[in-house]
């Protein structure tokens, strides 16, 4: 049986495809992006009215995703001119929500909703006299199988289980690559996810870009590295596609680059820490961790539903425990070099389940700059001398960690 809101939605997106066939002819500056100029919420817990105040008409995706409940609003690339917290204090029937870039010309908000619900109504109001345009979403409270049928009903037909990308590497274990090391530097969160946010306002997902464009350039000079970034602006990146990154290239090394806030009583915990992948935790606080960086993907409404579950072969497991014992190397070769440089946590090799460090061929390793949960990093992770001498000593690591490998090749020089 189909649900109330299925219908409703496929009725609502019938009228825009009519609506906006109309509206095409009507010009904006070529290549202007429709700006959202404010945004406000309205009603209860058994029916929540969401406006979106915009400069121009776009076609909006709404679709719903279980556990947690939410709701996505996917559009065409927009510039959000409100405030970064526009979204923390929800509504009735939604509990928060965020918006950011999604992916290349996608913009997306999600809503953490309070339970279940319909998207009753979906309607765009033109702009008249000095009022903006409008996007109005109208949801009501829903049991919770409609809403699985909402999920189902909204999820793209051709988006299919395909088998894991984990296999696809014909590079075989142990067997070392001509040519200069490849590293992948991962600036965390972006777009949508924003990542902790510090006690002065700085964004984890800015300050992490920043650093890692320095690190890129700090290893470039040295002539010895080809660097890529999974991201060089404010796009959001899934967890899975980070991971891939690293495993297209074939990188020697992955370094997912972070500055969190840290939860539960753990406020004083300050300083550099280095993590890696482990399926138990080395203590609370690396298990916390793990468990919100792993969320990011729930933050941007990722589906995680079309994902390919984990191969578990034994040749793979070989691999991954070959990798693992070299990331755990570049760990400990990392902890050494900053130990000389910046502060670091007390124990600051720690291991939990990052999902970001799952490649099974590439030594990957989460570094925690600081915590942006503690005024006095804060005050570091801004400070360019700071940034600098970090940037300085994580080169040396990584020049250690490669050394032995750049000494074979200059030994035997590949013709
Ligand atoms: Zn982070």
């Amino acid at each position: 049986m189909p649900s109330r809101c299925f219908r409703l939605a496929g009725a609502v997106l019938a009228a825009w495809v009519a609506v906006f066939a109309f509206a095409g002819g009507e010009s904006h500056a070529e290549g202007a992006k429709p700006v959202v100029l404010g945004a406000r919420m309205a009603g209860d817990e058994s029916r929540t009215r969401f406006v979106l105040d915009m400069d121009q008409q776009v076609t909006p995706v709404i679709k719903g995703l279980a556990n947690p409940y939410r709701l996505i609003i996917d559009l065409p690339e927009v510039a959000f001119s409100i405030p970064h917290d526009a979204g923390s204090k929800g509504r009735g029937l939604v509990a928060d929500w965020r918006f950011g870039l999604f992916a290349d010309g996608k913009s997306r908000i999600v809503m953490d909703l309070t339970g279940p619900v319909d998207v009753d109504k979906t309607f765009f109001l033109p702009p008249v006299d000095d009022q903006p345009a409008r996007l109005v979403v109208d949801l009501v409270s829903a049991t919770p199988e409609s809403f699985e049928t909402f999920v189902k009903a909204s999820r793209p037909k051709s988006s299919q289980k395909t088998g894991s990308s984990a296999v696809k590497s014909d590079r075989k274990s142990g067997q070392e690559a001509a040519g200069k090391p490849v590293i992948v530097l991962d600036p965390g969160h972006g777009g949508i996810d924003s990542g902790a946010t510090g006690v002065g306002g700085t964004l984890e997902k800015a300050i992490v870009l920043d650093f890692a464009r320095l690190f890129q350039k700090k290893l470039n000079e040295t002539g010895l590295y080809e660097v890529h970034l999974t991201r060089s602006d404010d796009t959001f990146v899934p967890l899975l596609r980070r991971v891939e990154i690293g495993h297209e290239l074939a990188a020697d090394l992955f370094v997912s680059i972070h500055a969190d806030s840290v939860r539960r009583g753990q406020k004083f915990a300050r300083g550099s820490t280095v993590y890696t992948l482990s399926d138990k935790a080395s203590d609370q606080l690396a298990a916390d961790l793990a468990e919100s960086e792993n969320l990011s993907d729930v933050i941007a409404g990722v589906d995680l539903e079309e994902e390919p579950s984990d191969v578990s072969d034994i040749l793979l497991d070989l691999a991954r425990r070959e990798t693992r014992s070299f990331s755990v190397y570049f760990a400990r070769t990392l902890v050494s070099e900053l130990q000389s440089a910046v502060r670091l946590i007390n124990n600051p090799h720690r291991y939990a389940g990052f999902r970001v460090l799952r490649a099974h061929d590439v030594p990957s390793v989460l570094l925690e700059l600081g915590y942006l949960s503690n005024e006095h990093d804060e005050k570091l992770l801004v400070s360019d001398e700071w940034r600098e001498r970090m940037a300085n000593a994580m080169t040396e690591a990584v020049n250690a960690f490669f050394q032995p490998r750049l000494a074979r090749q200059q030994a035997t020089p590949s013709q």
